[in-house]
């Protein structure tokens, strides 16, 4: 593992959850920590303190307890990411693979203006198809994608490699 020591001490491993062969990283204990969410949020805003973010968009559900804060301690406002059927207004839709089957996530059609600079945030990045899908979201709402935070990378996994080169920043990353 590489990053802040401390603050993977407040994220708990379980194993073969929610299927056999999953480890994972349940961030309810640092949820937990006044002080480790602190932390958190300062890792996560890191390099796009001076970045002109304009709108922080986050993906439900563990995203948003991130994002909403990443986006009060920029100064910006916040777009939901959400599963199909849950936004009351018109949205855009993206359906993209898994391992087995297909997801789908969606975003207000007037979530952001072609003059919005965007950051990505969410708890975890695994293969990154999650992210992928949240990145194209962006791009079809006109948008200027800026850039990713997660606070856990499972590197081994190589997620990054499938969003653009540079742009992705995490606190703790699993090799
Ligand atoms: P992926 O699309 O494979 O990058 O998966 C990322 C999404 O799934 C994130 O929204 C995570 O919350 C969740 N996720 C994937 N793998 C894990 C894991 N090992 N532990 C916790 N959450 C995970």
């Amino acid at each position: 593992m590489s990053g802040n020591h401390e603050l993977a001490s407040y994220i708990r491993d379980i194993p073969d959850f929610p299927k056999p062969g999953i480890l994972f990283k349940d961030i309810t204990p640092l949820l937990q920590s006044a002080d480790a969410m602190a932390t958190a949020v300062e890792g996560l805003c890191g390099p796009w303190r001076d970045a002109g973010i304009t709108r922080v968009a986050a993906i439900e559900a563990r995203g948003f307890i991130f994002g909403a804060c990443v986006a009060s301690a920029l100064g910006c406002g916040f777009i939901p990411i959400r599963k199909p059927g849950k936004l009351p207004w018109d949205a855009l839709r993206h359906e993209y693979s898994l391992e087995y089957g297909t997801d789908c996530l969606e975003v207000h059609s007037d979530a952001a203006r072609s003059d919005d600079r965007i950051l990505i945030v969410d708890d975890v990045l695994a293969t990154g198809g999650t992210a992928a899908a949240a990145a194209q979201l962006v791009v079809r709402l006109g948008a200027q994608l800026t850039g990713f935070a997660f606070v856990v990378e499972l590197g081994f996994l190589s997620g990054r490699e499938r969003l653009e080169p540079g742009t992705v920043h995490s606190i703790l990353k699993y090799d």
